[in-house]
């Protein structure tokens, strides 16, 4: 048993001998990492892991979705990467490309990482957009 103030020494009663709290069996469990976000996308969604950035874009050597974005005509061959933080954060970081990649409407600048956050809406080009969710 332990005190819930955390004093050092509680005793063996079912009050702290320290403070009078009433004992209890353990500490309150940690709270919970955040739950991994990640894009929703109408051809599926995308998760990246930390250290495992994912490119979309329609270039087969530079991204695995390629196939599902070839019908994106103005999706760029090399249009964007989504990668999270070893502390959960997600972002995505356009290539630069005619067609644009925006943020809830914005267009953001290539070549620099812009932090998601869940609800944000992302759209790669005119067409292909995507929700950041759980
Ligand atoms: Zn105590």
């Amino acid at each position: 048993m332990i005190c819930p103030l955390e004093c050092a020494e509680p005793g063996s009663g079912t009050m702290c001998a320290e403070c009078g709290s009433e004992l209890v069996a353990e500490r309150p469990a940690p709270t919970p990492p955040p739950a991994d976000l990640l894009v929703r996308f109408e051809f599926g969604d995308i998760a990246p892991r930390a250290g495992a950035p994912v490119p979309l874009g329609r270039d087969p050597d530079w991204s695995s979705h390629a196939g599902a974005l070839e019908p994106y005509t103005n999706v760029s061959r090399k249009h964007a990467t989504v990668g999270m933080d070893a502390d959960g954060a997600i972002w995505i970081d356009p290539e630069k490309t005619p067609n644009g990649t925006f943020r809830n409407g914005e267009e953001l600048p290539p070549n620099a990482r812009h932090p998601l956050a869940q609800g944000d809406r992302v759209r790669l080009a005119a067409k292909l957009e995507g929700v950041v969710t759980r």
